[in-house]
């Protein structure tokens, strides 16, 4: 028998959190961003739920052909555009839209031969300082795509650097509006962040296109201020094991590597068949929560490679077998949010979705 731990990828909560990030910008169209093999999810296992969207966003050149092998014959964004000449067949072939972001990008469409002009996003940088012209060069750069004839439909687009946080957009909308005033296309600006926090009472913010990511994965953007059911969204991965090994400790005993937790009084340990080598943060320490029959108690000790032990005194019933969920919806329903483990590790969910590890079954519910 394999080891009992298993990710479940929940359609009905990916075409849920779409749903309702489409409702908050109604006017808008959506690009479900796709990228890291869809947050760790599998793109081919969030495209049926995800079908609804008006496009997928991506970055890897593989993954657009992923995703178009699926059978979508729908807009797909290069969110970096190319990163060398012979990038761009792909793109005229499989009818890709890609940003450009720099002066290259620029040159080796120039030279690209194609029957069928492509669509392109020009990036502005609007005070990021990642990728995209800076306001004082964007005219210049469009002119320059305005006269190639390998290009048909120039549209705009920038990201936020401060969108779930206090500095906040307004002026990177500041910069990106004075620096395209005049200058026609769509246009695209928000992440999950600015639609959620920024984008509902603004036109300028919702823009054409809106490119959320992680929302769509069921994590609020800007955890801890909001937590998902602030936001309404749900959890789309479920994170789960068992546990295979029950110990009875004693006052002052101790658990794991490098004796990191000592008890305090007689108590019971569960041992999860999940570790580090699951993509479960090894910097999860004592007291990150843990659900073990839909009841939420806590880690205790270091995370091994293969396991980690949780109290079970607070659940007298729970011991052996019992189901151990380390982020998303138990059997219960109850939910543990992955924003809460990724805090308790110093990092994001992001991090830990991208991170769920190859040794991980999959199984999708809710599919269609
Ligand atoms: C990843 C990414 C997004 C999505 O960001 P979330 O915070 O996951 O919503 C949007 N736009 C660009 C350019 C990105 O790289």
């Amino acid at each position: 028998m394999p080891r009992p731990i298993q990710a479940t990828i929940h359609a009905d909560a990916l075409a849920h959190n779409l749903a309702r990030l489409r409702g908050a910008v109604p006017d808008a169209k959506v690009w479900a961003v796709v990228k890291a093999n869809a947050y760790g999810h599998g793109i081919e296992r969030v495209f049926g739920a995800l079908r609804a969207a008006d496009g997928f966003a991506l970055l890897d050149l593989a993954e657009a052909e992923r995703v178009r092998a699926l059978g979508w014959r729908g807009p797909i964004l290069l969110l970096e555009g190319v990163f060398e000449p012979r990038d761009l067949e792909l793109c005229s072939r499989l009818q890709l839209w890609h940003v450009v972001h720099c002066e290259q990008q620029i040159d080796w469409l120039a030279a690209h031969k194609t029957h069928a002009p492509h669509r392109v996003f020009l990036k502005m940088n609007s005070g990021m300082n990642r990728l995209g012209f800076p306001p004082h060069s964007l005219r210049t750069a469009w002119a320059r795509l305005d006269a190639l004839p390998q290009v048909d439909e120039i549209s705009l687009a920038t990201h936020f650097s401060d969108a779930d946080g206090p500095r906040g957009i307004a002026h990177q909308v500041q910069a990106f509006t004075a620096a395209t005033r005049d200058l026609p296309g769509e246009r695209s600006l928000s992440n999950s962040a600015a639609v959620l926090r920024h984008a509902q009472g603004d036109t300028t913010v919702r823009a054409d296109w809106v490119r959320p990511g992680i929302a769509v994965y069921g994590s609020a953007p800007d955890f801890p201020e909001h937590d998902i059911a602030h936001w309404g969204l749900r959890p789309t991965m479920t994170l789960a094991s068992r546990v295979i090994g029950v110990q009875a400790l004693q006052a002052g005993d101790t658990v794991g590597y490098g004796s990191s937790f000592t008890a305090e009084a007689p108590m019971r340990v569960g041992i999860v068949a999940c570790g580090y080598a699951d993509g479960y943060p090894r910097h999860c320490g004592t007291g990150t929560p843990v659900l073990v029959d839909g009841q939420r108690t806590r880690l205790v000790g270091r995370v091994s490679m293969d396991m980690v032990a949780v109290d079970l005194t607070p659940l007298p019933a729970a011991g052996f077998g019992s189901e151990a969920v380390l982020w998303g919806r138990a059997a219960t329903g109850t939910v543990l949010p992955v924003d809460e483990v990724a805090r308790a590790a110093g990092t994001v969910s992001y991090e830990l979705l991208c991170a769920l590890a190859p040794r991980v079954p999959v199984v999708v519910d809710g599919a269609d």
